[in-house]
């Protein structure tokens, strides 16, 4: 460890490494300190009973030759990683009152496999992908196209809420909920998810739907060996405590053992709430400090992570989104005696072509609240009552999954759980939030939190910048690059790259 760098990048996240994959690669001497033992963040993966579980990345789009993702993996070093395409005529399967319904690969096949289900509503089928398609191509730097300036999304789509949009595309009110039936993926809200957010993870997947064979930790890892390779530093065990300032500037920043160290230029990864926490600045003014701590959080999760028996559970090549009612948009809103209304249930790839599933996992929404009460114990000491809490959910939800498929609890070997508070303690985000700030149409540009501070070496990076996911946030961490390199030169380099 050297005690000046040119940009110190707070957290590992996805968002920290595509910052110090790009800045190093252009000849930034970059150390990325990250305060847990494995770096990642939501990339993160852990073994239990002898299988490896991921924890925020499941499953990822738009890697077909030429698709936007495949084409920032070509930049970033990341073609070799293992994935295993999900089923092309129904990657994602949408449950509704006992009903289902397929989400197909290709907008095409989108149209002709969702019209089986809705045989009069073509046109309205046709009429919602071409809308969303039209949305994502507007977005320049989705499709690695120069631009000149930083608004680069259409405005329209950040004012209309997603619930109107659909509405608009269809009055058939069942094929309204099944188009929003994937919404944990954003963690949608009714009358507030701006529809830019919607048809950007849409059409991602629709172009193309892949699971990461053997762990998303892969990506991590390799953007770190990458990161090395151009001589930037990865330091775990390095939790942040503060940032250091001069009267102009930041300078450094102070470890929790109290070690500094001092760089240039400083871009966070950590929630911008964090973020704001670890300053004591007048360069930054309290009404903005107010502003990102009063910005609300998307919900977080309560999930089962699950080892199979042997050779007991074909494999799925498919994510299956439950909903028990008719309204999906009610499913955030969940009734605690009635757990969970909804939930995503996915296999895991432990081997390409798996013909049976050696693990999966069940994801269901879960207030912070639930948990409220353990809010001030660490992990592994939470005590009996927060076990037993823990064990009540996860038999709802498995008796739940089981109505769904039956047979499949006498298939399960073993089970592990997490809740809000896992999630809090190792991404550091507020209650455990699972996407950070909520974007709302009603407040569009309170809601959009700009890689800029008020300090002009202050940086920020990862899921609060433009979008979450592997998309959202390797395209915010390119926007935060571009602080030092310009946009275009990025691009350029993404175009290049073979
Ligand atoms: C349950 C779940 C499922 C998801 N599924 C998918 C999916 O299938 N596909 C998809 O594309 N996206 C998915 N996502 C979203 C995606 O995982 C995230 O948007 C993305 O990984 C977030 O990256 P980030 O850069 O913002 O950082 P994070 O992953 O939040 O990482 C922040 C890092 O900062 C570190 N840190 C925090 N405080 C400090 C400090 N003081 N000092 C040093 N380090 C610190 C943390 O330990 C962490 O490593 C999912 C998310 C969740 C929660």
């Amino acid at each position: 460890m050297k005690n000046k760098y040119d940009i110190i990048i707070i957290g590992s996240g996805l968002g920290g490494l595509v910052c110090a994959y790009i800045l190093s690669k252009n000849g930034y001497k970059v150390a990325v300190l990250e305060k847990n033992a494995q770096i990642g963040g939501c990339l993160q993966t852990f073994k239990r009973f002898g299988v490896k579980f991921d924890t925020g990345m499941h499953y990822i789009g738009s890697m077909d030759e030429n698709q936007i993702l495949y084409r920032l993996f070509t930049y970033l070093g990341l073609l070799h990683i293992p994935l295993s395409r999900l089923d092309p005529n129904g990657y994602d399967v949408i449950s509704i009152a006992g009903e289902r319904y397929k989400f197909a690969s290709g907008y095409d096949n989108f149209v002709e496999t969702l019209t089986k289900s809705f045989p009069d509503r073509k046109a309205d089928i046709q009429n919602y992908v071409s809308r969303i398609r039209d949305i994502a191509h507007a977005s320049p730097l989705y499709n690695i196209q120069e631009i000149y300036n930083h608004t680069f999304i259409n405005a329209d789509y950040i004012k209309v809420s997603i619930n109107d949009f659909i509405a608009s595309t269809t009055t058939d009110v069942r094929l309204q909920n099944v188009l929003a039936g994937n919404l944990p993926l954003y963690a949608g809200i009714k009358d507030k998810t701006p529809t830019y957010i919607h048809a950007l993870i849409n059409t991602f997947y629709i172009e193309s739907a892949f699971r990461v064979v053997g762990g998303s930790d892969h990506i991590a890892n390799s953007l770190a060996h990458s990161i090395r390779n151009f001589g930037g530093e990865i330091m775990t065990h390095k939790e942040v405590k503060e940032i250091l300032f001069d009267d102009k500037k930041a300078t450094g920043i102070r470890l929790k053992n109290d070690d500094i160290i001092q760089a240039n230029a400083i871009i966070s990864n950590v929630h911008p709430e964090a973020t704001i926490r670890m300053t004591d600045t007048p360069l930054i003014r309290k009404v903005y400090k107010e502003r990102i701590q009063n910005l609300e959080n998307s919900i977080s999760n309560f999930t089962v992570y699950i080892k199979f028996k042997e050779n007991t559970v074909p494999y799925l090549n498919y994510n299956y989104y439950f909903y028990e009612r008719d309204d999906v948009w009610d499913s955030i809103n969940y009734d605690k005696n009635n757990y969970p209304q909804t939930y995503l249930f996915m296999h895991q790839c432990h081997k390409d072509k798996a013909v049976y599933a050696e693990s999966a996992e069940l994801i269901a929404y879960m207030k912070f609240e639930e948990v409220e009460q353990w809010a001030d114990t660490s992990l592994g000491k939470r005590g009996e009552a927060y076990q037993a809490f823990k064990e009540k959910k996860a038999n709802q939800l498995l008796s739940k999954l089981e109505a769904s498929f039956p047979g499949i609890r006498n298939a399960i070997e073993s089970y592990e759980t997490s809740t809000p508070l896992t999630y809090r303690d190792y991404t550091a985000t507020k209650n455990g939030s699972m996407y950070g700030v909520i974007r709302d149409k009603n407040f569009p540009t309170q809601t959009l939190i700009s890689q800029r501070t008020k300090v002009p070496n202050l940086f920020m990076t990862g899921q609060n910048i433009n979008s979450h996911g592997i998309l959202g946030v390797t395209i915010g961490a390119i926007i935060s690059c571009a602080e030092f390199l310009g946009l275009n030169h990025i691009i350029k380099e993404i175009k290049q790259a073979q």
